[in-house]
């Protein structure tokens, strides 16, 4: 069923989601089940799976010289969301990047997505390669996520690469966006990036899904911008919760999401990690009511890959 479906069949209330990441290559896929299996019991009508592009490493040969290695350390994410279609009868929901992707490669994931039963998908340009400060799309590729919600489509009207191919089959996906209440990294300004995201809306997406967040406030007075700009889809809030002291540091550095002083102050107190987690998930729960009491279609959270957290404050919330 499309995420848009799920939210009109709830009539009001407030569902539950996440979201999870394929497991380093070399891992079963036990794991993936062993951080769902605990979410279960909240029925969650979708769950998110992101996708990762390939990185380049550098090998030391014997002779001193350095080799080029391009290695996808996460791949999986459309066998895992055929997996969890089938174990769980849940709606899988795989990311999709422009980065690394010709808009053949795109075309044909689509396929296998449209033939495996998947509905939803999340259109993303991706990050730059880590090796690079800039994103940089393929040659035949996608510079911006609008782009690809046009692909996507496209080939929900039938209109494939190859304009030659007749009596075409039409997929029927429902697209979800990211959307930036403290402004994407790169943006010049909060108004040019809502600008954007309109455009995501305008070309097809049906659903934004937000960047993690601290402070409530930058939510609502995101969905208002939004909604002043006639940007009318659903705005789910995406929560993580914050598990180590690091992530003090790592969360502000990688994402651009600032942290109210009340937390920061909160997690430096902590002797150790474990109180650490325990004022991460008080500060979500609070943020998780809120939200709920104002009446967000969903509370979408960023499992990072550990459930126990997200248990923790699933229990006290929903
Ligand atoms: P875009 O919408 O293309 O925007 C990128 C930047 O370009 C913005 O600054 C925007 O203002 C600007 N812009 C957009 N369109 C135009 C235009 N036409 N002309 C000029 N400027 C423009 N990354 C992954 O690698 N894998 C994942 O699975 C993944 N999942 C994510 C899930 C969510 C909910 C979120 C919020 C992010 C996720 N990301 C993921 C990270 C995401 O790929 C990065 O944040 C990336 O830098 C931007 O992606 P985007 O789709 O928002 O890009």
């Amino acid at each position: 069923m499309k995420v848009t479906e799920h939210i009109k069949k709830a009539n009001g209330r407030t569902l539950f989601s996440f979201e999870i990441l394929p497991p380093l290559k070399g891992q079963h896929i036990q794991s993936i089940f062993d951080t769902i299996d605990p979410l279960m019991e909240f029925k969650p009508p979708f769950i998110d799976v992101t996708y990762h592009r390939e990185e380049y490493t550098y090998k030391e040969l014997e002779n001193g010289l350095l080799k080029k290695q391009v290695v996808k350390k996460r791949p999986g994410t459309v066998g895992i969301c055929a997996a969890i279609q089938n174990k769980y009868q849940v709606d899988a929901i795989p990311h999709i990047l422009c980065g690394g992707f010709t808009k053949e490669d795109t075309e044909n994931f689509l396929i296998d997505l449209d033939f495996l039963g998947i509905e939803n998908v999340m259109a993303l340009r991706g990050d730059a390669v880590k090796s690079e400060t800039y994103f940089k799309p393929e040659k035949e590729g996608h510079q911006y996520a609008c782009e690809l919600v046009s692909q996507i489509q496209d080939l929900n009207n039938g209109q494939y690469l190859d304009d030659e191919l007749q009596n075409t089959s039409k997929t029927d996906f429902c697209i979800g966006v990211a959307g930036y209440p403290e402004k994407h990294m790169e943006a010049p300004s909060f108004d040019s990036d809502i600008h954007f995201l309109k455009k995501k809306i305008k070309k097809g997406a049906s659903y934004i899904v937000t960047q993690m967040f601290f402070d409530n406030k930058k939510y609502f007075d995101f969905v208002d911008k939004c909604r002043s700009e006639g940007i009318i889809v659903p705005i789910i809030p995406g929560l993580k919760p914050i598990a180590i002291k690091k992530h003090l540091n790592l969360i502000p550095h990688r994402f651009k999401t600032d942290i109210p002083d009340d937390l920061i102050m909160a997690i430096v107190k902590c002797k150790d990690n474990a109180e650490v987690r325990q004022v991460g998930i008080e500060w979500c729960v609070e943020q998780s009511k809120e939200l709920i009491k104002a009446g967000v279609p969903l509370v979408h959270y960023y499992s990072m890959g550990k459930s126990t957290n997200i248990k923790a404050i699933a229990r006290q919330v929903f």
